[in-house]
C-alpha cells in the first residue's frame, strides 16, 4: 500500500488544496512506496501566514532558548540515526552506512548551531568618537525558504535550517518531491524538542510550489541545492523580486593524480569519491586526470578490477557498497551518457550499463563505469552525469591538468593527490574551484566552515552553514550611540564628522 505524504504547515499534517500528486518510488524494486501531495500556490501562502504567525514570538525568543531546542533535536537525532537513514534508503536508494554518514554530517550543522548565542554575538567599540559608542548587532530576516535536491534529503535541509532557526528566523523547505518522507520525520522531531508551531513548515511539491516562494513578498531569502540550469533560475527570479539568495549548482569534480602520488591511496580515494552514493554527490570526484601516460597506465590498471568487483545491491543490503539510481528516469539517463561516450570515442573500459539484480530486476541499478582516452570537447566531459560513471583524462603535465579544471563551467569541489608540497600548495592557491583537497578526495568542509562552490556551482555571495551561513540568514544593524552631555552643545548643522 502506497501511503500518502502529506504537507507540514503550522505543526500539523495537511493534506492541503491542491488535487496534484506525485508518485515516490522504492528504486530497489521499483515499486511505487508513497503518493505525495505538490501543493499549489494556497498551500504555500497557508504556510507562509504559519510562519509568518509565528516570526515574532520566535525572533524574540533568546537565543540561548533556541539552542537549548536545537541541542534536544540533536540528541533526539542521535537516538533515532538508524530511523531517518531507514527513510533515506527507502526512498533515496543509498546504502544504509551512506544514509547514516548523511545524517551524521547534517547533525553537525544541528550541533554548530546550538551556538547561537555565541554566533550572534555583536561587535562593539567604544569611544569612535569622543564619548560616542558603536556597536552592531545581528538580526533575523524573518521568513526564509529552503529548496533542496533529491541526493540528500536529510542533509541539504539541515545545511540549512539549523543556522536559520538558530538566528531567530521562521522556515520553509520545499524538499525533492522523489524522497520526501525524511522532511517529515525532521519536522516532526522537531516539534518534540519544543520548536514552536510554525517556526519550521514543509511544502511538498514542484515548479508551481518553488514559484509561489520564489514570489511571495513576506519571503526574505531563499536557499537553494539543485541543478546548475534551476539555480540560475532561482537566483535571478528571487533576486529580481528583492530576495536574498544563495543558489547551489552542479558539479564536475575533477582529481589529478600526480607521478608520485601514493597510487594506491588515490585508488581507494577514487574508488569511494567516484562511485560512493552511485556518484549521486554533488562532491563525487567523475574526472581522474593522471599526469603522465604511466600514471595512467597504472592507474587504470588497478582501478579496472576494483571497478568489476564493487557490490552493487539494495541499499538495505548490509554487504552493499552501492544501491540503484533514484529514478527509472535518471537511470536511463545516466545509461544514454555511456552511449553518447561509447559514439564520441572514449575508451569504455567497464561498461555498467544493463545491470540486473536477481530478485531486483525492476530496480534502477547500473554497475560502476570507467571511461578511458577522454578528452575535453567530449558530452561526457562537459556535463554532470549523477551516476557511478568515472571519466579518465590523461593530462601531460600538471599545468594542463590545471588548465582543464580552471577552464570548466563547474566549480564545486577538487583534488590532488601527490607528495609534492610544492605543487599541492601551487594547486590550493591558483586553482578556480571553491572546496580543494589535498590527498583528500571528497574536501566537504565541516559545518564550523562553510560550504559551496565557484563559477556555475554556486550563483550568490554567500556560501552555506558555518560563518557564511549565520551571515546569510541575518542582517546588520550598527547603533552609533551618544549620551545627554554631548547635546548640550547644541545642534550641529554640518555633515557629523567624529571628533
Ligand atoms: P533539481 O535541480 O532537479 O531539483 C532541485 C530542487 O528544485 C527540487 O526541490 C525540485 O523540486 C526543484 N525544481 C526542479 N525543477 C524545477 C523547476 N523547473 N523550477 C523550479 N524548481 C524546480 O536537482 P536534483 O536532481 O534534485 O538534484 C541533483 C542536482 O543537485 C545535481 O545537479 C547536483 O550536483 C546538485 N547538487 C548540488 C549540490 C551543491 O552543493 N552544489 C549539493 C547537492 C546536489
Amino acid at each position: 500500500m502506497a501511503k500518502d505524504i502529506h504537507h507540514f504547515i503550522g505543526g500539523k499534517l495537511v493534506a492541503g488544496s491542491s488535487s496534484r500528486s506525485a508518485p515516490v518510488f522504492n528504486p530497489a524494486t521499483g515499486e511505487q512506496s508513497g503518493t505525495v501531495v505538490l501543493a499549489s500556490g494556497d498551500d504555500v501562502r497557508t504556510a507562509v501566514a504559519a510562519a509568518k504567525a509565528a516570526a515574532p514570538g520566535w525572533a524574540q525568543t533568546t537565543p540561548l532558548r533556541r539552542a537549548r531546542i536545537l541541542n534536544k533535536f540533536l540528541h533526539i537525532l542521535e537516538e533515532r540515526t538508524e530511523e531517518l537513514a531507514a527513510a533515506i534508503t527507502a526512498e533515496h536508494g543509498k546504502v544504509l552506512s551512506d544514509a547514516k554518514g548523511e545524517v551524521q554530517r547534517g547533525m553537525e550543522v544541528v550541533e554548530f548551531a546550538t551556538a547561537a548565542p555565541q554566533l550572534l554575538k555583536g561587535e562593539i567599540t567604544e569611544n569612535v568618537g569622543t564619548r560616542v559608542d558603536s556597536h552592531s548587532m545581528r538580526q533575523p530576516l524573518g521568513i526564509v525558504a529552503g529548496i533542496t535536491p533529491f541526493n540528500f534529503p536529510a542533509m541539504v535541509p539541515m545545511w540549512m535550517f539549523p543556522v536559520a532557526l538558530a538566528c531567530g528566523n521562521c522556515f520553509i523547505l520545499k524538499p525533492s518531491e522523489r524522497d520526501p518522507s525524511a522532511s517529515l520525520l525532521i519536522a516532526a522531531w522537531l516539534q518534540e524538542a519544543g520548536l514552536p508551531d510554525g517556526v519550521f513548515n514543509v511544502v511538498h511539491g514542484d515548479k508551481e510550489a518553488v514559484d509561489a516562494l520564489l514570489h511571495d513578498p513576506d519571503i526574505a531569502a531563499i536557499s537553494f541545492v539543485g541543478s546548475t540550469p534551476i539555480a540560475r533560475y532561482i537566483y535571478s527570479t528571487a533576486t529580481s523580486n528583492g530576495k536574498r539568495c544563495q543558489a547551489l549548482g552542479g558539479a564536475k569534480n575533477h582529481m589529478i593524480v600526480m607521478p608520485d602520488a601514493d597510487l594506491d591511496q588515490a585508488v581507494d580515494a577514487l574508488m569511494g569519491a567516484a562511485y560512493g552514493s552511485a556518484g549521486e554527490r554533488c562532491m563525487a570526484i567523475s574526472v581522474a586526470v593522471p599526469v603522465g601516460d604511466r600514471t595512467a597506465d597504472a592507474l587504470i590498471a588497478k582501478l579496472e578490477p576494483k571497478i568489476r568487483a564493487l557490490k552493487v545491491g539494495p541499499g538495505t543490503d548490509p554487504e552493499a557498497e552501492m544501491g540503484p539510481l533514484v529514478t527509472r528516469q535518471h537511470r536511463d539517463k545516466v545509461s544514454g551518457y555511456v552511449d553518447k561516450g561509447v559514439a564520441e570515442g572514449a575508451t569504455l573500459v567497464v561498461d555498467g550499463r544493463g545491470l540486473k539484480l536477481q530478485g531486483y530486476e525492476d530496480g534502477y541499478f547500473i554497475g560502476g563505469t570507467l571511461f578511458d582516452n577522454v578528452t575535453t570537447d567530449m558530452t561526457i566531459y562537459k556535463e554532470e552525469i549523477f551516476g557511478p560513471v568515472l571519466a579518465v583524462a590523461r593530462a601531460p603535465d600538471y599545468a594542463t591538468a590545471a588548465r582543464w579544471i580552471n577552464e570548466h563551467e563547474f566549480g564545486n569541489g577538487t583534488a590532488i593527490f601527490t607528495r609534492d608540497g610544492d605543487a599541492a600548495r601551487e594547486f590550493a592557491h591558483d586553482i578556480q574551484v571553491g572546496m580543494v583537497g589535498i590527498n583528500v578526495p571528497i574536501p566537504v568542509p565541516m559545518a564550523f566552515h562553510s560550504f559551496g562552490g565557484w563559477k556555475a556551482s554556486l550563483f550568490g555571495d554567500h556560501h552555506m552553514h558555518g560563518p557564511e551561513g549565520v551571515r546569510f540568514y541575518t542582517r546588520l544593524k550598527t547603533i552609533t550611540t551618544r549620551w545627554p552631555t554631548g547635546i548640550r552643545a547644541g545642534a550641529d548643522f554640518a555633515m557629523p564628522t567624529m571628533k
